[in-house]
């Protein structure tokens, strides 16, 4: 019997578990995927929000501009990068003056310090490749950047420190209300719990229907992106926001905490919420989006374009809450931008609730709220790169070249705390695939490794879980006896039949 399931691993379900490890509960967490940040976390425009977009009152503004305070204290003791670079909201008509000043009075109503507006002359110089016409901006000091997957990890890591359970490739598909809590099922067998905390992002209205919670209805909105090389990370220094349409915050010019720049995303209502596909038509818009921000876009410099999908609730705020139809169900659904930024905000948000419930939340004395030393190496300067390596002779290895990813990282990412057990999961913590190439030069040395830590046939390593195998069989077992000098295209690989033999063709 767990005193509280999570359901879900982003970064809401992820801050939810790490906030409740302080306490002397037991806690798991499922997941349907085979790691945290499979979602709506790992796919989004990463700014940590001052506050001002969200209408007064609401859950977003009250969780944005608590989650903004909290965040740079969080990232710290989970040594996780965070930048306070501030943002601009950038009008470059004279009508778009005045949404400026809507947005600051509001901002100020939420109580978003450190906002000013600044006139076209002292933009330019914070920015110089802003589009010349800019009439003026609202700068946002509080503002910042954060990696969200590496957030998102760091939390789980953390609460996994901690002693709460993960249960990964783990969908709920039943919820069993019973007299002294639930049991909730999962294809691996059912766990029982007196608490349930729905932050199943796009799935949240299902969950809740499943346990007999309210209901409420969850729209995916797809925004799509395109990632620029680093070499164009001079391009912005901070968040260049549009100005605010209904819909959406508009598509950024935005640096990453990494170093690279982005573009996106838009904002489009869609049915399927498995949908992170990227279009032609989406990419022309939001190439036009980025352009009236900064018109000199280094076009050839894209590296990737992904898309990720808002959980947009009827009520179009954040629904936290317990539920009044099901006791000991708490909803956190509709957690749809700015939900990373709110992320900490809803989490001490939902341990109130909890206590309200009647849960007994008494602090444990061993809670650690650090995590494991992570080395960085591109980061580092020579003399203690070289230290590391007469350590151990493996940060002498780089694997990833694009990002300077060593093979001790890739080792130290497979060993740690909820390690990662596929390519992705690498990615994810080392940024090993992460640059120029893609993952063209590291991708079978990350696989290789993966399948010696973790002691498996390579042929067992995927790219993201179950399903996603990369190697289809041994080189010897597609080659026809005499014929070893044939070059092999992938319909060979699929028409020839398996044999057994060594090494593998991807
Ligand atoms: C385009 C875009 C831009 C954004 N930009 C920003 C931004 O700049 N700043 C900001 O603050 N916010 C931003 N957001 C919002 C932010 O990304 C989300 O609010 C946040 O990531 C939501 O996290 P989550 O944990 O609630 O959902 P998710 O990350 O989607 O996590 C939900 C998890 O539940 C799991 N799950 C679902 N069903 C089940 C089941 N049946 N059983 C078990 N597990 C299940 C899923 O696999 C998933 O891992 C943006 C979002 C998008 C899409």
């Amino acid at each position: 019997m767990y005193d509280v399931v999570v359901i879900g691993g982003g970064v809401t379900g992820c801050m939810i578990a790490r906030e409740l490890s302080r306490y002397d509960i037991r806690v798991i967490l499922l997941e349907k995927e085979e790691d945290v940040a499979c979602g709506t976390s790992k796919a989004n425009s990463a700014v940590i929000h001052a506050g001002f977009d969200a209408k007064p009152g609401t859950w977003k503004a009250k969780m944005n501009v608590r989650g903004n305070a909290l965040f740079p204290g969080i990232c710290a003791e989970l040594d996780v990068p965070y930048k306070n670079n501030g943002s601009l909201v950038v009008a470059v008509d004279e009508g778009e003056i005045k949404v400026l000043d809507k947005l600051m009075n509001q901002g100020k109503e939420n109580g978003v310090p450190g906002l000013k507006i600044i006139g076209h002359d002292e933009l330019m110089k914070m920015e110089p490749n802003l589009n010349p016409a800019a009439k003026a901006a609202l700068y946002a000091s509080t503002a910042g950047i954060v990696c969200p997957y590496e957030f998102t990890v760091a939390l789980a890591e953390n609460a996994a420190q901690n002693d709460v359970e993960f249960r990964f490739n783990s969908p709920v598909m039943e919820i069993m209300v019973q007299n002294d809590g639930f049991i909730i099922k999962t294809p691996h067998g059912a766990v029982k719990a007196r608490f349930v905390i729905n932050a199943a992002g796009l799935f949240s209205d299902e969950i809740s229907k499943m346990a007999g919670a309210e209901e409420y209805t969850i729209t995916p909105r797809k925004g799509e992106y395109l990632i620029f090389d680093k070499n164009f990370g001079h391009l912005v220094k901070r968040v260049i926001f549009p100005t605010p349409s209904e819909k959406s915050k508009g598509i950024l010019v935005c640096p990453t905490v990494d170093g690279n720049v982005f573009i996106g995303p838009n904002s489009n209502d869609i049915k399927d919420k498995t949908d992170v596909g990227v279009t032609r038509e989406g990419i022309e818009e939001i190439i036009e989006g980025g352009k009236k921000l900064v018109p000199h876009l280094p076009l050839s410099g894209v590296i990737t374009s992904f898309a990720g999908l808002r959980a947009v609730s009827n009520t179009n705020d954040f629904i936290i809450e317990a539920s009044r139809k099901v006791k000991g169900f708490v909803n956190v659904g509709g957690i749809q931008s700015p939900g990373l930024t709110s992320a900490p905000a809803i989490a001490e948000t939902v341990i109130e609730i909890l206590k309200e419930e009647g849960m007994d939340l008494i602090e444990k004395p061993g809670f650690v709220p650090t995590r494991p030393r992570k080395y960085r190496f591109r980061e580092m300067d020579n003399a203690m790169r070289q230290k590391l390596i007469e350590e151990n002779p493996a940060f002498g290895h780089v694997i990833c070249r694009c990002e300077t990813v060593t093979e001790a990282e890739i080792v130290d990412a497979i060993k740690r705390p909820l390690g990662a057990k596929s390519l992705d999961g690498v990615k994810r913590r080392t940024r090993a695939g992460m640059g120029r190439c893609q993952g063209g030069f590291c991708s079978s040395r990350v696989l290789s490794i993966l399948a010696r830590e973790l002691k498996l046939d390579p042929r067992q390593i995927t790219k993201c879980g179950p399903g996603s195998e990369i190697l289809k069989g041994g080189y010897k077992e597609f080659i026809a006896e005499g014929d070893e000098n044939k070059f092999l295209n992938a319909q060979d690989v699929e028409s020839l039949s398996w044999k057994g033999g060594e090494a593998s063709v991807m």
